[in-house]
């Protein structure tokens, strides 16, 4: 998944859309958002950028809280989860909106499984009407229509530039870098280290997925725990939050300027 021609493709894609958007609402993992933003941002210069701090409902509130008063001295910002009204996201949008006559056109972007397309989908509801193409703009786009507003129906993904063995590993925790593609074992176990911290373990890696395992009966033929399953099946319940509800970055002071 994290080979360059797959993220250079992804990249000219949302070049493209750009043309067509003078918004970019930049969806971000509230338990994770600098890992979440450690893409090339400068792709987004010109455009009129609002950020989500989304599924909040999995973070840490105090943290979310210390994030949100960060990010507020750049760029606007809400907090979201999926149980949310979307009118609060239709509503942030309006009132940030740098066109005043005339359409605001907005892109929804992010690294992969932020929820996108959970809030794409929840705009997209039977009430609100596809639009067609608008002249000058890039063809084949789908437009939902949201009143004063055109939003994109095709989410931008992009890739985190993994400039680091933490961010790599708090991408793994929530989900946004998946657990297979992952043929560095010191990720994982970083990974682990941090998720730890939360739930006060001293046991090593290995004891607790032994332990994880063998109580969900994932045991291979020889007799040992099956490694692959036991842990894939591991790191989608913690990014889940069958654990509990963790912010991963706390230093709110690695937010970067615009
Ligand atoms: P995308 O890759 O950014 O488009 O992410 P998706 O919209 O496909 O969502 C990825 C997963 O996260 C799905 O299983 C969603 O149901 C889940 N999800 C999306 N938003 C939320 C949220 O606010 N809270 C929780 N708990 N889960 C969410």
């Amino acid at each position: 998944m994290w080979y360059p021609g797959h993220i250079n493709k992804a990249k000219r894609k949302i070049k493209e859309y750009l043309k067509a958007v003078d918004t970019v609402l930049i969806v971000l993992d509230a338990r994770a958002p600098f890992a979440t933003t450690a893409f090339e941002r400068n792709i987004f210069t010109g455009k009129n950028i609002l950020y989500v701090l989304n599924k909040a409902d999995l973070a840490n509130k105090k943290y979310t809280k210390l994030w949100m008063e960060k990010i507020k001295e750049t760029s606007p910002v809400i907090s979201f989860s999926k149980a949310e009204s979307v009118n609060k996201i239709k509503g942030f949008i309006n009132s940030h909106s740098k066109k005043k006559l005339g359409e605001t056109r907005v892109l929804i972007a992010g690294v992969p499984n932020v929820g996108k397309s959970t809030i794409i989908n929840k705009f997209s509801g039977r009430k609100l009407a596809k639009t067609g193409m608008a002249p000058g703009i890039t063809r084949g786009l789908q437009w939902i229509n949201l009143g004063s507003v055109k939003l994109l129906d095709t989410p931008g993904i992009l890739y985190s530039k993994l400039f680091n063995k933490d961010v790599a590993a708090k991408l793994l925790l929530i989900g946004s870098l998946p657990v297979e593609s992952i043929d560095k074992y010191d990720i994982i176990t970083r990974a682990y280290e941090i998720f730890k911290v939360e739930l006060n373990l001293d046991k090593t890696f290995e004891e607790f997925l032994e332990e994880y395992g063998k109580k969900r009966g994932f045991i291979s033929k020889g007799g040992n725990i099956d490694f692959e399953r036991t842990k894939n099946n591991l790191f989608k319940a913690i990014s889940e939050g069958k654990f509990g509800f963790f912010t991963y970055d706390k230093e709110v002071a690695l937010w970067m300027q615009e």
